[in-house]
């Protein structure tokens, strides 16, 4: 179908899409078209990676958007949001206003009311129901990209209870869900009142294959040498090989450690293929890298990037992922280590792809655990980059003959599987009953149940009385607790019960927080408050390695005091443990909260600056969380939660936090000014100018934003020299003060209930 003859989209779509290459739509968006996707049709596109899924969801959008309407894309993490943002902003010169929601939804929710097109996480989108935002009830397209994670289990659960609140609002509302190919994409659609478009066409060939021996073996039973050499391993084998033929390499292992030993091996096998030009490029990414944080996860990044290797996790910063994404596409960086969040949406395509682990560690389970097949599929699907590869190859490695022919029934020929709602499981009931309620989408035990009913799980399951007893066990919880008031059938959320569902908190993690302030009513300490936020729900822990049960039973003993709420017995041993992971990531908060520095932080606990990031936002967002909570509960603790909270939230001592409060002045910098006497923001105002300028390691451009954010008047730094002895010691490192926890010159370090 060429793009002329689509009926229903904006006049200048069909120019608009010549120019960028487009003009005859690939089969499955042809399917789409003809499904009525352009004209208000609701619509499934289960097809596979990279074969043009977002172009269907843009036909929808920009046709309702024609037609007068609003559109909502559902993203699946928060890294794609601003990804998707970007994407859609070229329609910007046609007229269309796009917006992404992420932060404070107060501050943003007017604007976001005069946005055509808005991209949200489901979490978010969840957030803004509870929340009452109005222009919610003015939609008139949404699309769920990655539908197939409702059958995530910590996940799953929110895109759809938010789906099915979106089609209730707005009964008209025209649903389209981008899957992968997956097993069951009917039984979606069945659930969405939608029509199907289930696909298995790609733009482009994807050989499949094993490599065992020395040679690879594929799925249309050719065969081809691919030698390994002595000492060598195969994935480095099959890098060289790809060099050879001048493609890259994405190599999917299953965990971070693994990606940074792999980048760091294959590095040595890439460095060697380098072009004096490509040195002389990669030498300038890897020094962006070094700058983006001074920790020890930056500098190995570096070290590989430098010699055309890099790995790409959860734990780096964003910054750093964006370089690295940015660097492979231009085919500088010739491999790619990664854990399975690239495969998760980031369009990084290659010309082999191999996925050299299949089993993951799986804590569930205690031990490892294959992949699925539609993991194994979605990461195979990343083979190939249309245009510019003859075709893409996707891997995986045997070590033995049985173990060859297992990878291929296993994964080479093997169908995706179905996927299954995880709505059944108590914890995501227990958030989303409450919120269904205190948000007027139920006001009785039917009404929910007939809510319920309308969800992917109640289409899914044969087991007809589950549903109704989780939900009644739920229901008691949420009561006992003072969440919601039972009169009979009738159900309404107490006061406390809609702060919490507003505050987007699990309930168990409201309960845990409520119990513990109270409990610290008084002064609590900031370990203390650290500890209670760490160990609800909402908080993942750090792990505990060898030697940390030992070290944190002590620490424990002799902070007894400080902690809150019931202590375990020693001899429960899972909640023993969890309480102790719980201190330990506690433990590594107040390090942050305490100045130490960032790269000591990643030593200590053995984590990346993405991970503190991480657990500084997710502890910054709880602690609000509890603010609000003491306050609501009209408890002494509230202004000791408040002080915790923006003390983790800078990374400073009580002390230094107004100056911390400063924008572009940051923990580092926060610091050298009070040490150089200057110690608030009033200080600020009306210090020497060469003092500030010596303490801010004579940065005139610095100095002078600094100053005008302390509200000074005369803030010009002409003529100002530095004042050598605020700054001792100016002549070591660089400046990397107001780094935030992942890196960055972040004015404003986070962002609250962001998600
Ligand atoms: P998916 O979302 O299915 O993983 P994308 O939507 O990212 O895949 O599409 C992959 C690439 O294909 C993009 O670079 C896109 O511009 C290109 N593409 C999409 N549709 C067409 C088309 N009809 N003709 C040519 N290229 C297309």
């Amino acid at each position: 179908m060429n793009v002329a003859d689509v009926a229903g989209v904006p006049e200048w779509l069909p120019d608009h899409l010549r120019e960028g290459g487009i003009e005859e739509l690939y089969p499955p968006q042809a399917e789409a078209v003809e499904a009525g996707v352009t004209e208000g049709e609701s619509l499934v596109a289960s097809v596979p990676t990279a074969s043009g899924k977002t172009l269907i969801a843009e036909l929808a959008m920009l046709s309702s958007v024609a037609r007068g309407g609003t559109a909502l894309y559902i993203v699946p993490l928060r890294a794609l949001a601003s990804e998707k943002r970007e994407e859609f902003a070229e329609y910007e010169r046609y007229g269309l206003s796009v917006g992404v929601a992420t932060g404070n939804y107060e501050a943003e929710g007017e604007w976001l009311a005069s946005c055509d097109l808005i991209v949200a996480t489901s979490e978010k989108v969840d957030s803004l129901v509870r929340n009452d935002a109005p222009w919610l009830r003015d939609l008139s397209c949404v699309v769920a990209d990655e539908v197939h994670l409702v059958d995530d289990p910590s996940r799953g659960p929110t895109l759809e209870v938010t789906l099915a609140k979106l089609r209730r609002l707005n009964p008209s509302l025209q649903t389209v869900a981008l899957s992968a190919t997956i097993g069951n994409a009917g039984a979606i659609a069945e659930w969405l009142d939608a029509a199907l478009v289930d696909s298995d066409w790609r733009p482009i060939d994807l050989r499949k294959g094993v490599h065992y021996g020395q040679a690879l073996h594929f799925d249309d039973g050719d065969k081809r040498e691919l030698p390994v050499r002595g000492n060598e391993k195969p994935t480095a084998a099959i890098v060289r090989d790809t060099l050879d033929e001048d493609g890259s390499t994405l190599v999917f292992v299953n965990s971070r450690r693994n990606a940074e030993g792999a980048a760091k091996r294959l590095a040595g096998v890439t460095g060697e293929a380098l072009t004096p030009e490509e040195e002389e490029r990669l030498a300038a990414v890897a020094e962006e890298i070094r700058g983006v944080s001074d920790t020890e996860t930056s500098d190995d990044l570096a070290a590989a990037v430098e010699r055309g290797a890099a790995f790409h996790h959860a734990g780096c910063a964003p910054e750093h992922r964006s370089l690295v994404e940015d660097a492979f596409r231009d085919r500088l960086i010739k491999v790619v280590s990664a854990t399975p969040t690239l495969a998760a949406g980031v369009n990084t395509p290659s010309r082999r792809v191999v996925v050299r682990d299949w089993r993951r560690y799986d804590g569930s389970v205690g031990g490892m655990k294959p992949l699925s097949v539609l993991e194994v599929h979605q990461m195979f699907g990343r083979a190939g980059r249309p245009g510019l590869d003859p075709y893409g190859e996707a891997l995986l490695l045997a070590n033995s003959h049985d173990e060859l022919d297992e990878l291929f029934e296993r994964y080479v020929w093997a169908d995706p599987e179905a996927v299954e709602s995880k709505l059944a499981a108590e914890p995501a009931l227990r958030t989303h009953v409450l919120a269904t309620v205190a948000s007027g989408f139920a006001g009785s035990r039917e009404e929910l149940l007939a809510f319920l009913d309308r969800t992917l799980y109640a289409t899914q399951t044969d087991e007809q009385g589950r549903l109704e007893r989780v939900t009644e066990d739920v229901i008691a919880y949420l009561v006992a607790n003072d969440f919601l008031e039972r009169d009979g059938d009738d159900l309404t959320a107490t006061s406390l019960g809609h702060t919490v569902s507003r505050l987007y908190l699990d309930p168990m993690s409201a309960a845990e927080i409520i119990d513990g302030v109270r409990d610290g009513d008084g002064r609590p300490s900031a370990l203390g408050l650290y500890h209670l936020v760490c160990r609800t729900p909402d908080m993942y822990e750090l792990y505990l390695r060898s030697g940390d049960r030992e070290e944190y039973t002590m620490l424990a003993h002799e902070r007894e005091e400080e902690l809150l709420g019931a202590i375990p017995s020693e001899f429960e041993e899972g909640r023993w443990e969890d309480w102790l992971s719980a201190l330990k990531t506690a433990r590594m908060l107040e390090d942050w909260a305490e100045e130490v520095e960032e790269d000591r932080i990643a030593e200590r606990y053995g984590v990346g600056p993405g991970d503190v990031r991480g657990k500084v936002d997710t502890a910054e967002w709880l602690l609000s969380a509890a603010e609000r909570l003491a306050g609501e509960l009209d408890l002494g603790s509230a202004p000791a939660v408040r002080e915790a909270r923006v003390r983790v939230r800078h990374g400073v001592s009580e002390e230094l936090i107004d100056l911390a409060g400063v924008r572009g002045v940051g923990r580092k910098r926060a610091r050298r000014l009070y040490d150089a006497g200057v110690t608030d923001r009033a200080a600020l105002r009306s210090a020497d100018k060469s003092v500030v300028l010596g303490a801010l390691r004579g940065r005139r451009g610095t100095a002078e934003t600094v100053l005008k954010n302390a509200g000074r008047e005369d803030t010009s730094m002409d003529g100002v020299s530095a004042d050598a002895s605020a700054a001792p010691d100016a002549e070591s490192g660089s400046d990397s003060a107001a780094v935030g926890p992942g890196g960055g010159d972040r004015d404003d370090q986070s962002s609250l209930g962001d998600f």
